[in-house]
């Protein structure tokens, strides 16, 4: 396959080998270039690493109309040199693809940026209370009504560990407003007082099927809600105004264009997302290609035509039409929740055998097979049919898939779905895929399904190590996060951030990927790689964040790569990712993003 053509980083060409690859992209680029008209833009004097696929190294690259005309030489670049032409000397900094984040949550994110946000950051309860606070404090025009809905809160790594928050820990802010916290897993609120009494939820509030109101011994409730119990929360939220939903758009999209994204997936696309990103589309705003997978709701899915039916009408709706240089939407993926999470407490993830429970004592922990193992949301007579459905009128699957058997239940979905349309080029995404079983890995080749996989996860930490290693046992925990054994099998591994899961940092990401190392900050405990797991060879993680995130987004004919014809998205980046030592890879800034030919962002002094 022409995509696998240079898996190794070793056939990287450094710049030595301008020579050879500029000769093999001269042969493939434009012929004639004096008979062609002058460039809008020329870049010259760069290490414009290409993606293509030898993963060559040029110097110059040119772009007429949105679009990359040349790929080569400074001498060779000339020719597309007119009066108006601007030409920008690179002093031989790097430009590579724009970054392609093909799972992520922007309407979230954009809302993250904006309000108060802890930035998943590890946080003692002092800590905890003084960001809130400090939130409090830089609006005191809101109280005493006002609510304060504060995101990133990572409840997994407070520090020390074991550290949690409820109601009494909040009553230490100076306040009468009404306070949710929530989690990055968006599986815990946590509340004030203040937001009890507004919500109306005592000891009388019942308890609910699919989640849990903790409560104290007396049964009032600490605060504390998971999972379905955020509902009791949640219900008397204040709604955002379209205003405000169009801010988190115009904040997620800044977001992206300092960072170098230059197209990403909305991966669970609610009504409120698209015609957010589409009043910005319509005026003009839009910086990046939006795609987007509305939820396929499983009560629905038995009526796979009545889905598509629902699906066609949204596309008519926003979908904006072919690619063109100035980005746009596109409804195309249709997003499939198969199961959860694999951290406690929920615990929602399918596996094949059963999570494990400590039945020892404190200080004597004894791990032993409990009896949860989480289920498949959809069963496979519901959701093979629908597969099938939606290759068939052109809608592409994206799968979230965390525990093995909802990962090998997709696979077998995605092979029911190859076999009925064979000839059909539907591109399948299965999210996540944190544990796979190792007799499934070569199926994502075989199959062509594409895991998009977060880098970030797995560095060792608290999420990843006492979120997992003793609830799996050793055998599964090794195999966790298994960039390495799915890069081994050849599949096709494209990066989504899950943003705002995590905070948006690409670049933090994309070391996490070559290092499976955590953050030395954290200590001994988080010390070392996750596990027996390979890192990412450099080039392949940069082409999972580029050309195979454009595979999955079914835009790699014309973007993911620099190559002639293609869409002009890239990013010029203040060092080289390939050369500087891995730990520095997550310090990089983008200096300039351009998407289909404009420069969307620059930044300061650059
Ligand atoms: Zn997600």
């Amino acid at each position: 396959m022409s995509w696998f053509a240079c898996p190794k980083v070793g056939c990287v060409r450094r710049a030595p080998a301008f020579g050879i690859a500029v000769a093999a992209l001269v042969f493939s680029g434009a012929s004639a270039a004096g008979d062609e008209t002058a460039a809008d833009t020329v870049l010259r004097n760069g290490y414009v690493y290409t993606v293509d696929p030898h993963d060559s190294v040029a110097q110059a690259l040119a772009i007429r109309a949105g679009r990359i005309v040349y790929v080569g030489s400074n001498e060779g670049v000339k020719p597309y040199v007119g009066p108006a032409t601007q030409v920008q000397d690179l002093q031989g900094r790097m430009v590579m693809p724009g970054l392609i984040d093909g799972h992520m949550h922007p309407l979230g994110g954009g809302a993250a940026r904006m309000g108060c946000s802890l930035d998943a950051a590890p946080l003692t309860t002092s800590q905890f209370l003084e960001r809130i606070q400090s939130c409090l404090d830089a609006s005191k025009d809101q109280e005493p009504a006002a609510w304060l809905q504060v995101s990133g809160w990572c409840r997994q790594v407070m520090r020390p560990p074991g550290t949690d928050a409820d109601a009494a820990t909040l009553a230490a802010l100076k306040t009468d407003r009404p306070i949710a916290v929530a989690s990055t897993d968006g599986r815990t609120l946590v509340a004030n007082r203040r937001a009890l009494e507004v919500a109306g939820i005592s000891k009388a509030t019942p308890d609910v099927p699919d989640g849990r109101i903790v409560r104290d011994r007396d049964g009032n409730p600490t605060g504390v809600f998971e999972d379905g119990g955020q509902r009791a929360l949640t219900a008397v939220f204040p709604v955002p105004s379209r205003t405000d939903r169009l801010k988190m758009a115009r904040a997620a999209l800044a977001a992206m264009r300092e960072q170098g994204i230059t197209s990403f997936l909305d991966a669970a696309t609610s009504p409120s997302s698209l015609s957010a990103f589409s009043a910005v589309y319509k005026a003009g705003e839009l910086t990046a290609r939006a795609y987007f997978a509305p939820v396929i709701d499983a009560k629905d899915a038995a009526e796979p035509a009545e889905v598509v039916a629902a699906l066609r009408i949204t596309k008519a709706l926003y979908d904006t039409g072919p690619l063109a240089p100035a980005p746009a939407l596109t409804v195309r993926n249709a997003k499939i929740f198969m199961d959860g999470l694999l951290q406690p407490p929920a615990q929602t993830a399918a596996l094949f055998a059963p999570y494990r429970v400590d039945k020892g004592r404190p200080g004597a922990p004894k791990w032993v097979d409990g009896d949860r193992t989480g289920a498949p949301f959809f069963a496979a007579d519901v959701l093979n049919p629908l597969m099938v459905a939606l290759g068939e009128a052109g809608f592409e699957p994206h799968i979230h898939a965390t525990g093995d058997r909802a990962v090998h239940q997709a696979l077998d979905a995605v092979e029911v779905m190859r076999n009925a349309l064979p000839d059909a080029d539907v591109r399948a995404a299965i999210a996540h895929a944190e544990l796979v079983d190792p007799a499934d890995y070569d199926r994502f080749a075989r199959l062509d399904a594409i895991p998009v996989m977060s880098f970030q996860w797995a560095r060792p930490g608290p999420n990843s190590i006492d979120g997992t290693r003793d609830y799996l046992g050793p055998v599964r925990f090794a195999h966790l996060e298994p960039e390495g054994s799915l890069y081994a099998a050849h599949a096709r591994i494209a990066y989504g951030s899950d943003w705002p899961v995590d905070k948006l940092d690409e670049w933090s990401a994309i070391q996490a990927g070559v290092t499976r190392t955590g953050d030395p900050a954290l200590g001994k405990r988080y010390a070392g790689r996750l596990n027996s797991e390979k890192p990412l060879p450099r080039a392949f993680a940069l082409r999972a964040i580029t050309l195979n995130a454009a595979y999955e987004l079914h835009q790699d004919a014309q973007t993911g790569s620099l190559e002639t014809g293609k869409l002009a998205d890239l990013i010029v980046l203040d060092r080289n990712v390939l050369k500087v030592p891995p730990e520095d890879i997550a310090i990089t800034r983008v200096l300039m993003t351009v998407v289909g030919g404009s420069t969307v962002y620059r930044a300061a002094g650059f």
